[in-house]
């Protein structure tokens, strides 16, 4: 079945309460082992059925965000959500004090039982209305964003749209580029302060009424952090402050010397040769063919894997006007389809798209079997291990996107390292702000440009006074719709550099233990997944100096090139 023939069913809140507290009732009522597991069973299969159309509506919103029905339906989940946490919460609630529960774990896993003992901590009756307002404005923030029509040497354009400028060879361009985006922030500052500013008192509300000291341990149990704190994150931030930030330094030193460039400004970051960076050799379809063959040869299952993706229309790639910005992969179980979103926009970021993203969705794929739906996924961190080692097992048909793969390759390590520090600034900022609920919009902004300067200290606002004042955390969707995530972003990076590591000394056997890794889905919390998977923990003091160093040799091979 094609994505366009999945029906769109708006599940209504009084149907959802009645059906599903019936299962959950059954569940309550059961007289023996058999009959709770078979409960349990019966409230999975629900909760496979109600997320799948809770997804399609999701899907379809982000593809057309100016379609007035679809708009509606949206806004109505935002209203039920609370309810329907609700629900589960006290399904939770039964599970694990259920006189039944060493038998259920049997069936099963204990994790399962830790997962609701960690959601239980995270619901009470007493936040649903923050949760409900929490919901609003993030999708308030959403649509200011989408919404942004930014003019440009007499287009319109949205912020996706203005990526391909933004990163054009020619530097004027880039310049003008940088101060059209800045300003759509700058005309807006008050408003994105203003729905940040709401979302930090509601999280921190919440937090209190649950019985936390503030958001961020409340923030790391949301996000299933059941076996690292936010301890050991500092450490870990603490190590890229040593081990990565004066290495990436120079590196800056040294791209821009390569691309020509003197005394580089913040619009000049992203490039990385002189004759401007690869871009890909054409448009949607050929980049999806080309990414056919790649896949039918990478593997028989990543092959199986990508017909099933485009046959069925499971991907939707182009920038539209009213399209939501950026690029995600979700899953939606009654199809045991993944679907990938992206905005194609002319740069290399196309073709990462088709490896990124893909990665994520083959892993969705892998696990489509397990049949506890929790188990399916892991959390986001392990997520993006997925995502970015794919990236690097797409190396060798890299020829089949760019006429200069060697190009691609080194700008992607590039990128990659040099993307460490911005990610833990993004998470140390988000940690004092949750310890510092009460501050203004102004002191958030002079706290973001102080930590900026502490680990990207190359940022370079001359002639853009708006982001002089340290503004540019605003652009950073997940800072307002996702508190804490985007550290993951760096683990998983950390954990990718040891998969191309081992792939560039052995390709067969990264593979598999990737596959084995995909295979795993969500069946361990992230520390743990790791000792399962064989793969350092970047927690411990050490590891990270040890997955950089081969990469730095690896660095100086790929640019001998173009000494
Ligand atoms: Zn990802």
């Amino acid at each position: 079945m094609k994505f366009s023939q999945y029906p769109t069913n708006v599940p209504k809140l009084e149907t959802i309460q009645t059906e599903l507290g019936a299962l959950i009732d059954l569940f309550a009522q059961a007289k023996t082992a058999k009959e709770a597991v078979e409960a349990v069973k019966k409230v999975q299969a629900y909760s496979d059925e109600l997320g799948t159309d809770v997804t399609i509506i999701n899907i379809r919103f982000s593809l057309d965000t100016n379609d007035k029905k679809i708009s509606d339906a949206n806004d109505y989940l935002d209203t039920i959500y609370p309810y329907i946490s609700q629900l589960s919460n006290r399904f939770n609630k039964l599970l694990v004090e259920s006189p039944f529960r060493a038998e259920l774990e049997k069936v099963f896993g204990d994790y399962l039982f830790k997962m609701m003992e960690t959601a239980l901590k995270c619901f009470d009756d007493s936040i649903m209305e923050l949760l409900a307002s929490e919901a609003k404005l993030q999708t308030e923030y959403n649509r200011l964003i989408s919404g942004a029509k930014i003019k440009f040497r007499g287009g319109i354009y949205n912020l996706s749209q203005m990526g391909k400028f933004t990163q054009d060879k020619d530097r004027a361009t880039r310049k003008e580029a940088y101060k059209a985006t800045t300003k759509f922030f700058a005309k807006n500052d008050e408003k994105l302060g203003q729905i940040y500013g709401d979302l930090v008192a509601i999280r921190d509300q919440m937090a209190k009424k649950l019985g936390f000291k503030n958001f961020v341990e409340l923030g790391y149990l949301k996000l299933g952090r059941l076996d690292y704190t936010a301890a050991d994150v500092k450490g870990y931030r603490d190590q890229i402050y040593r081990e990565v930030v004066p290495f990436v330094n120079r590196l800056y030193k040294q791209i821009a010397k390569r691309a020509g460039i003197s005394n580089p400004k913040i619009y000049d970051l992203n490039q990385s040769f002189a004759d401007g960076n690869p871009t890909p050799k054409g448009d949607r379809e050929y980049l999806v063919k080309q990414a056919t063959k790649m896949y039918d040869e990478m593997s028989p299952e990543t092959s199986e894997f990508f017909h099933f993706m485009v046959e069925n229309e499971l991907l939707d790639l182009d920038a539209r006007a009213g399209k939501r910005g950026g690029g995600y992969m979700t899953y939606m179980p009654r199809y045991k389809a993944p679907f990938i979103f992206a905005n194609f926009n002319g740069t290399q970021g196309d073709v990462d798209v088709l490896t990124h993203e893909v990665g994520h969705a083959f892993q969705g794929f892998q696990s489509r079997n397990i049949s506890v739906p929790e188990y399916r996924m892991p959390t986001l961190e392990s997520c993006e291990i997925h995502s970015m080692s794919m990236e690097f097992f797409a190396w060798p048909w890299m020829h089949l996107f760019f006429d200069q793969d060697k190009k691609y390759h080194l700008s992607h390590l590039e990128g990659a390292i040099k993307f460490l520090p911005y990610g833990v600034s993004v998470d140390e900022f988000q940690e004092w702000v949750y310890e510092n609920p009460n501050v203004t919009h102004e002191e958030r902004c002079a706290k973001w440009r102080e930590i900026e300067k502490k680990y990207l200290p190359i940022r370079k606002y001359t002639g853009l006074n708006y982001l002089e004042k340290g503004t540019y955390w605003l652009r950073q969707g997940h800072i307002f719709t996702s508190p804490f995530y985007y550290i993951d972003y760096t683990l998983a990076q950390v954990l990718a550099f040891q998969f191309a590591t081992e792939m560039f000394k052995n390709r067969e056997k990264a593979w598999k233990k990737y596959v084995k890794l995909c295979k795993l889905g969500g069946r361990y919390p992230f520390v743990e997944l790791l000792d399962h998977a064989n793969l350092r923990n970047p927690f411990i003091e050490g590891n990270v100096k040890k997955v950089i160093v081969p990469l730095k040799k690896k660095l100086k091979e790929l640019n001998e090139e173009f000494a």
